[in-house]
C-alpha cells in the first residue's frame, strides 16, 4: 500500500470514528428523548382519566369509556387500566383483549415502588400510583409510539446516510490531502532518479521552506557533495598511483635499453644493475604504502583490533626504518611506565608500525644528519607519540597540505618519495581515533605528535 492511500485510510478511520461515535451519541440521546416524552404522555393520559373517573362524581366508566373513545389526544392503542385498593379492575379503556398483560405481581410491584414501565415488542407501558383521600389506586396506561419511533428512524436513516456519504467524501479528500502532503516527496523522488554515478554534481532543488523535506533535500545533497568527493579523490588516487608507478618503470627499462646498446665492462652491468635494484626496492615500497593504503581505506573500527604494546611497534619500526636506508639514526626515549597498560592501544598493529616507520622514514629523509628522535610516554588516557627531527622543516602553509594524497612539499630537496606516507599515516590515526599534529617552520626541524587512545579506555 502507498504511503498515500494509508494516509487516506487513516484520515478515514479517524474521521470515521469521531463522527460515528458523535452520531450514536445523538441517536441514543434522541431514543432516550422519545421514550421519555411518550411514557410522560401516557402518564398525563393514566392521570386524566383516574381524575374523571375517581374525583368527578357524575363521570362513571361507561360515560368515561365514551368521552375518551372519541378523544382527539388518544394514543396510538392506548389502553388505560385503573386499579383499586384490592387489586379490583374499576376502569378498562381501550381495546378488550388487554394487550398488555397486567399481573397481580405487577401491580404489587407499583405499590412498593411507586412506578414500573415496561416495553414488549414496541409497545410502551407505564404503571403507577394515583391517590385521592388516602385511596391508593394504580393507574396502567400502554401504548404504540408509532409517531416517535418512525420519527427516530428517520433520523436514523438520515445519520447512516450522512454517515456513509461522509465516508466517501473523506476518503477522497484524504487522497487529495496526502497527495498534497507527499507532493514535495514525490519531487524529491523524481529528482533523485535522475542522478546518476556519472553526473553525482547534480543537487536537488531545495525551495524556500525549513520543513522536514527541506532537510531531507539537504541531507542528500550534502551525501552527494560527500559521494562526489570521494568519487573525485578516488579517480585522483588511481591516476596518481600509475603515475608513480610508471615512473620508476620506465626509468628501470631506460637504463635496461641503454645497457643493451652496446658490450659493456662488468663494472658498468654492475652500476646500471645497482641503480635498477635500487629502483625496484623504491617501487617495491611504493606498492607495500598503496597496499596498506587500501587495507586502511577499507577497514573500519569494526575490524579486528586488538591491544597493541606501542613501545614494541617503535622497536620494530625504528628497525625497519634503519633497514631502508642503513645510513638512517633512529633514538629511542619511552618513559617508564609502571604498567603496560599505560602504553597499549587498541588496533592494527601492522597499520601502527607503519605510522611510525613512515614518519621516521621522513625525519631522516628530510634532515642533513638522517637523525631522529622518537618519545612515548602514556599519560591520562592517551598514548603519545612524538617524532622530532632538526631537518629542512615546513612552511605553515603546507602543515595541512602535505596529509594529501601524493602532495609534496617544495622543501623536498632531491629526496625521493611519492607523497602518500604522511596521507596513509593519517588514515590509520583516524581509523584508530585518535590525532596528528605537526609543528615546524622551515629550517627549524620538524615534530609530529600523534595521540592514541589507551586500550582499557578505547
Ligand atoms: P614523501 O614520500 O614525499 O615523503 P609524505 O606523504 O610522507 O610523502 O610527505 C608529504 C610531504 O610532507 C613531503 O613531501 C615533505 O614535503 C613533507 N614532509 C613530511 N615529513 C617531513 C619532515 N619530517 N620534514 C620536512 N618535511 C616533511
Amino acid at each position: 500500500m502507498t504511503i498515500r492511500t494509508r494516509l487516506a485510510v487513516q484520515f478515514v478511520v479517524l474521521a470515521s470514528l469521531t463522527l460515528g461515535v458523535a452520531f450514536a451519541v445523538v441517536y441514543l440521546r434522541a431514543a432516550d428523548f422519545r421514550q421519555d416524552e411518550f411514557l410522560s404522555r401516557l402518564h398525563d393520559r393514566g392521570v386524566n382519566a383516574a381524575k374523571l373517573l375517581i374525583q368527578v362524581e357524575q363521570v362513571d366508566d361507561k360515560l368515561l369509556r365514551i368521552m375518551e373513545g372519541k378523544s382527539p389526544v388518544r394514543l396510538p392503542e392506548e389502553e388505560i387500566t385503573i386499579f383499586d385498593e384490592a387489586n379490583v379492575e374499576l376502569l378498562h379503556l381501550g381495546g378488550n383483549a388487554g394487550l398488555m398483560a397486567i399481573e397481580p405481581a405487577m401491580l404489587d410491584s407499583v405499590r412498593a415502588n411507586g412506578r414500573v414501565k415496561r416495553m414488549v415488542e414496541e409497545r410502551e407501558m407505564l404503571a403507577f400510583e394515583f391517590e385521592d383521600e388516602a385511596r391508593r389506586y394504580v393507574v396502567v396506561a400502554s401504548g404504540r409510539d408509532i409517531y416517535g419511533r418512525r420519527k427516530l428512524r428517520n433520523q436514523a436513516r438520515v445519520m447512516v446516510a450522512t454517515f456513509l456519504t461522509g465516508l466517501l467524501l473523506m476518503f477522497l479528500v484524504g487522497r487529495v490531502y496526502a497527495r498534497r502532503a507527499l507532493s514535495p516527496l514525490q519531487r524529491l523522488v523524481v529528482d533523485l532518479q535522475g542522478i546518476g554515478a556519472s553526473d553525482l554534481g547534480k543537487r536537488i532543488k531545495m525551495g524556500a521552506g525549513s520543513d522536514e523535506i527541506a532537510q531531507l533535500a539537504a541531507s542528500f545533497n550534502d551525501l552527494l557533495e560527500r559521494l562526489q568527493t570521494a568519487f573525485h579523490v578516488q579517480k585522483n588516487f588511481i591516476g596518481n598511483a600509475s603515475h608513480e608507478m610508471r615512473t620508476p618503470l620506465t626509468a628501470i627499462s631506460g637504463q635496461l635499453e641503454v645497457l643493451l646498446l652496446k658490450e659493456r665492462t662488468g663494472e658498468e652491468y654492475r652500476a646500471v644493475v645497482r641503480s635498477v635494484v635500487e629502483d625496484m626496492q623504491a617501487l617495491n615500497r611504493l606498492s607495500d604504502r598503496l597496499l596498506l593504503m587500501a587495507q586502511a581505506e577499507t577497514a573500519s573500527a569494526a575490524m579486528t583490533f586488538a591491544p597493541v604494546r606501542m613501545d614494541e611497534v617503535v622497536w620494530a619500526a625504528r628497525s625497519e626504518a634503519m633497514r631502508t636506508d642503513p645510513a638512517n639514526r633512529v633514538d629511542v626515549i619511552i618513559d617508564e611506565v609502571e604498567e603496560a597498560d599505560d602504553i597499549t592501544v587498541k588496533g592494527n598493529e601492522a597499520l601502527l608500525r607503519s605510522v611510525v616507520v613512515n614518519l621516521l622514514e621522513n625525519a631522516c629523509k628530510y634532515s642533513s644528519d638522517n637523525r631522529a628522535l622518537v618519545s612515548l610516554n602514556g599519560s591520562g588516557t592517551m598514548v603519545r607519540l612524538v617524532v622530532e627531527d632538526h631537518g629542512v622543516g615546513i612552511a605553515p602553509e603546507d602543515h595541512e597540505r602535505i596529509f594529501e594524497n601524493f602532495y609534496r612539499a617544495r622543501n623536498t630537496g632531491g629526496a625521493k618519495g611519492h607523497g602518500i606516507g604522511l596521507s596513509l599515516v593519517k588514515r590509520v590515526v583516524d581509523l584508530h581515533d585518535g590525532g596528528i599534529e605537526v609543528s615546524s617552520s622551515l629550517g627549524s626541524g620538524t615534530t609530529f605528535t600523534v595521540h592514541l587512545r589507551k586500550a582499557e579506555t578505547a
